[in-house]
């Protein structure tokens, strides 16, 4: 969601479902548009989806109807505090891990957020690497501790920590293969088409072009062997 319009793309995407086997999305609610844009673009770098609202009655009504792994969210918001957010989703129910910004150091309020029922919380100003840290830690522990870890031959793949092994090997993963390869490894033994892999790893204003999948698809073989995908002519991708 990097050009175009901050608001395009989770209005748009609103009304999409999500099935538990895709990569993990994470709501952004967030008013300052540098830190939005900075935090939004770190943990897409780092393998989440991520639906940033830019205020307080957006990002409320995004929590409230559609369903995330995580969400980070400002405590300092217009329309609606990030403080009546929270209180409202867990009156509702909506009990999916928080981590709550603030930029106010006051400890009263960090008790007041973990008391209206923040999972964690981070003080401004903070580094990308340390939320990103946390959530991962709050995903996992939200899915019941150890994270889903799938298998294939050598190949390891920790769902929540988006860390790939080949035996005892870490492979380091740019996020684009992560969900790729996620997504193929969720689905091994079954022909994945190109088409269905585009629908469901690029977010809508990212180039959606076959190339681009042929081109991730070639990295990820030259990072774990050329047989660990194979391209079925006319169809599409399978992890066997
Ligand atoms: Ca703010």
């Amino acid at each position: 969601m990097s050009g175009g319009n901050w608001w395009h793309g989770p209005v748009s995407r609103i009304r999409r479902r999500r099935a538990s086997e895709e990569p993990i999305r994470i709501l952004l609610v967030e008013d300052d548009i540098q830190i939005g844009r900075w935090l939004e673009q770190s943990l897409t770098e780092a393998g989440f989806t991520v639906d940033r609202a830019a205020d307080g009655d957006m990002g409320w009504y995004m929590g409230d109807t559609e369903v995330y792994d995580a969400v980070v969210l400002d405590l300092g918001l217009p329309k609606l505090s990030g403080m009546e957010i929270l209180k409202r989703w867990r009156a509702a129910g909506r009990n999916m891990p928080v981590m709550v910004l603030t930029a106010r150091q006051r400890w009263t309020e960090r008790v007041e957020g973990l008391n209206a029922g923040a999972d964690d919380y981070m003080g401004k100003p903070f580094h990308a690497a340390e939320v990103i840290a946390r959530l991962r830690a709050l995903i996992r522990r939200a899915s019941g501790g150890g994270g889903q870890i799938l298998r294939r031959g050598d190949l390891a793949l920790d769902v929540a920590s988006g860390e790939a092994r080949m035996g005892e090997q870490p492979v380091p993963l740019t996020a684009q293969e992560l969900k790729v390869l996620t997504y193929l490894m969720q689905r091994a033994g079954r022909i994945v088409p190109q088409t269905e892999i585009i629908d469901h790893v690029y977010s809508l204003d990212q180039a959606r072009d076959s190339n681009t999948i042929e081109v991730c698809i070639g990295r990820l073989r030259k990072k774990l062997g050329r047989d660990t995908i194979r391209t079925i002519r006319g169809l599409g991708y399978r992890i066997d």
